[in-house]
Parts: structure tokens; C-alpha cells; sequence
């Protein structure tokens, strides 16, 4: 699957609203039949800052909020010692909407065939800097299939309207690996996040 090939527009939305009207009703894919609730996204419509994740787990499919399951609250904690406001200065959404069983990784297919929503989701809401939660979204959304732990770290390009986009590890990869120790993966996403935040005061001073 290469999302990078399709043409970057939503063609059949015109606002954020109409994307999640659809989205919350949505049968595309076998993953409706046993989610709870669609996890659409959450934070700041305009936020410059859009960090994009596999797909809800239990927590998520309950509530229907993205990242506030345990992964979730270590991803928040990881923003937030930035000095950046989760809720304000981000936005937040998967690359599914609806939760695979037992936690799964979605399939292509299914990863596919709710693209155009994120794709618009990106499209409306036009962050600068797209943060790849783990090696699921790096694939799903720029069909990048590189070990995450050679690829992270690193700015890459996107189709999406001049958006860099940075790989990171995943938040329950970093709960397996609970050491902040210098060269581990909790170190490196403290390294990764401060390059972040560099990026995004960078924008911030050539936007005022
Ligand atoms: S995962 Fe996406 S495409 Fe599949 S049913 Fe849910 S909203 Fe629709």
C-alpha cells in the first residue's frame, strides 16, 4: 500500500464535522462489528502539531477518546514535559478508527480503507508536523515498512501539503522498556521530542 502515490485531497467532505459524521457511522471494514465506539481524534483542530497512532485499544474503544489508555498517559506525559499542552497545542488520531480485536495490528486492507478519513482529517486540520506513533502508522501513512528503530528519529517528507513528519516509538513498546537510562528507547523518544518541540518553536517564531 502506498498512501504517498494517492492525490492529497478529500473529495467528498467539507468540513472536519462532515468527515467525523460519516466516519462515526461508518461500516467500511470488518472493524465495526466489534468496536464500541469509533475513535475519531481529539485536541486542537488547528493545532500545528498532529501525532497519528496505530488504533484504539480497550481504553480507547470504551471511551471513545484516542491515547488515554496507559500508552496513552505516558504518550500525554512525554508531550506534556515539553512545555506543550496536549489538548491545545496538538491534535491526536489513529490510522484506524475502530479498535482490531484483542489489539491486533490492522491489516493493509483495513488500514486502507479508512485512510481517507485520517487523509482528511490531515487535510483540514494542516499541521506542519506530523509525529508517526510507532511503526503501524509510519506504514499506514506513508507506507514506510523500515524497522522503526532505524528510522526514528528522522524528519521525513509527506505528501501533505509540505508536512515533515517524524517516526517514534510507540508508547506500550516504551512501558515494556521501562529504563530512561541513556541509548534506551524512553531516552531516545525524550531525544526525539525535543527536536519536536526545537521544530515547533521554530514554526511558531517564523508564523509571528
Ligand atoms: S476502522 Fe475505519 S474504515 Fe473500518 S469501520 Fe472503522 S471507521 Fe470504518
Amino acid at each position: 500500500m502506498s498512501q504517498q502515490s494517492e492525490q492529497f485531497y478529500a473529495p467528498m467532505w467539507t468540513s472536519l464535522e462532515e468527515v467525523w459524521d460519516e466516519a462515526s457511522v461508518c461500516t467500511r471494514c470488518d472493524l465495526h462489528c466489534s468496536r464500541t465506539h469509533v475513535v475519531f481524534g481529539s485536541g486542537n483542530p488547528k493545532a500545528k502539531i498532529m501525532f497519528i497512532g496505530e488504533g484504539p485499544g480497550q481504553t480507547e474503544d470504551e471511551t471513545g477518546l484516542p491515547f488515554v489508555g496507559r500508552a496513552g498517559q505516558l504518550l500525554t506525559k512525554i508531550v506534556e514535559s515539553t512545555g506543550l499542552s496536549r489538548e491545545k497545542d496538538t491534535y491526536i488520531a489513529n490510522v484506524v478508527k475502530c479498535r482490531p480485536p484483542g489489539n491486533r495490528v490492522p491489516t493493509d486492507q483495513e488500514m486502507a480503507m479508512c485512510f481517507p478519513y485520517l487523509r482528511a482529517q490531515i487535510q483540514y486540520i494542516a499541521p506542519q508536523i506530523i509525529v508517526l506513533v510507532g511503526a503501524t502508522a509510519l506504514r499506514g501513512v506513508l507506507g514506510i515498512k523500515s524497522p522503526i528503530t532505524k528510522i526514528r528519529g528522522q524528519w521525513l517528507e509527506t505528501p501533505f501539503n509540505g508536512a515533515k513528519a517524524m517516526p517514534i516509538f510507540h508508547p506500550s513498546y516504551l512501558l515494556r522498556n521501562p529504563s530512561s537510562a541513556e541509548g534506551t528507547p524512553k531516552w531516545l523518544t525524550w531525544m526525539d521530542v525535543q527536536e519536536i518541540k526545537r521544530a515547533y518553536e521554530a514554526l511558531m517564531v517564523n508564523v509571528s
